[in-house]
């Protein structure tokens, strides 16, 4: 067997030296000393549940963002499921939303009974598209969940128009989108209720954690009690009135957020802007040298946004190279760049395809992109070191893999 010799610019993939000696993830936490006192500072407390960061991080939590009420939950995928049964989702109902998620964003509509109907997206954003959206409307659909793919708020006002025009209810999965802006105004007021995700990988977090956002004084109250068991007080609030009396009113769950979470989203909180600004300056960079790297098509941005950055998802532009998105993935994984893809459209998940019949092709946008799409690393504690380990990559496995 022959080697070729080992240079420099020889793939990490084909026996080269990577360009990092450790992986580097696509997205991670950053903590610092004063969240671990937060946290410490709980742990000696009276209250490691319930308690009194529970509040104190929901109404800093909707200052910032906006909005009139925030209701915390133990992940962002109760707090979807949260705020599904707030909207009124029930067996019958449809739901419209995008493929281009997390499953969570639909199966939140299914743990409601009610059915998920997606709709294709904006070719260039890989959001919803208003109009195919409008075209999925039928007499039983009751709500539409547009995500905010990869912290790109979604076509806000035409789907507030839509759901206007036929009476259905807006849930924004702003996971990715914490601190986006459209329009001029923040993301977390402008549907009826929009919902955030506390997981490491995202802006802020809790451990796990969610939250939902709303100005609907009753649509609030609702999701309070649906986290605590559908009954119709809290704790604290008994043991301070002296009472013991408690009535459940709804059919709810235990999906509260520990005050040992919330005393480490407080602290987060105080670090969002700075840490906004940090991926917003990642991807800018980003964005200036692939447009440079053939190959590579970079995420576009609508004039009137200003994205959170969640994601840095580039399309791999086949047209430009002899390697398909597998090829450049492997490579660059090897590289000790630890690219993703997100996502694998939800119609294509086998427990989609078996329930509802979806064999592929009936949503060319996502589908197409899907087969292009790769995430790199992008997280507000990434080092400028990181970043230009980052772009030496991509330029090392494009170059090689360019016709
Ligand atoms: C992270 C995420 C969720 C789920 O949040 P968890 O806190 O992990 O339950 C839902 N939708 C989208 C788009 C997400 O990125």
């Amino acid at each position: 067997m022959t080697t070729a010799p080992v240079t420099k610019e020889q793939l990490a993939i084909h026996g080269g030296t990577p360009v990092r000696k450790t992986l580097l993830p696509y997205g991670r936490q950053l903590i610092d000393e004063q969240d671990i006192q937060a946290v410490v500072d709980v742990l000696r407390s009276d209250w490691l549940t319930t308690g009194p960061r529970v509040g104190e991080f929901e109404e800093a939590f909707a200052a910032w963002v906006g909005a009139k009420h925030a209701v915390s939950f133990s992940s962002g995928t109760a707090a979807l499921h949260a705020a599904a049964f707030a909207a009124g989702l029930k067996p019958g109902d449809e739901a419209i939303t995008s493929p281009m998620t997390f499953a969570a964003t639909a199966n939140c509509v299914l743990y409601q009974g009610a059915t998920p109907v997606f709709a294709d997206l904006s070719p260039d954003t890989l959001n919803l598209d208003p109009e195919q959206a409008a075209a999925r409307v039928t007499a039983r659909t009751k709500a539409i969940l547009p995500v905010d793919y990869a912290g790109h708020p979604a076509d806000l006002d035409a789907i507030l128009k839509l759901a206007d025009r036929h009476g259905l209810v807006v849930i924004e999965d702003a996971c990715h989108a914490l601190g986006a802006e459209y329009r001029g105004r923040k993301v977390g007021s402008l549907a009826h209720m929009t919902v955030f995700s506390f997981h490491p990988v995202k802006h802020l977090t809790t451990g796990e954690g969610g939250m939902v956002t709303t100005n609907d004084a009753g649509l609030a109250e609702v999701l309070r009690r649906f986290r605590n068991h559908g009954i119709s007080s809290e704790a604290r609030q008994r043991q301070s009135a002296g009472q013991s009396h408690y009535e459940m009113v709804l059919l709810g769950f235990n999906y509260r957020l520990t005050d040992i979470g919330c005393a480490l989203g407080l602290q987060q909180l105080k670090k969002l802007d700075r840490n906004l600004a940090r991926r917003r300056e990642i991807a800018a960079r980003y964005t200036t040298e692939f447009r440079k790297v053939p190959g590579v098509i970079p995420p576009s941005v609508r004039p009137d946004v200003n994205p959170a950055w969640h994601l840095y998802p580039i399309q791999v532009d086949r047209a430009r190279l002899k390697g398909d998105r597998g090829m450049v993935f492997r490579a660059l994984r090897a590289e000790n760049i630890g690219v993703n893809v997100h996502y694998i459209p939800v119609h294509y998940h086998p427990y989609y395809r078996e329930r509802f019949g979806y064999r592929g092709g009936e949503f060319p946008i996502a589908e197409a992109a899907y087969e292009r799409l790769i995430s790199l690393p992008i997280f507000h504690g990434m080092s400028d070191h990181d970043l230009e380990d980052v772009i030496a990559a991509v330029s090392k496995v494009t170059n090689h893999y360019a016709n």
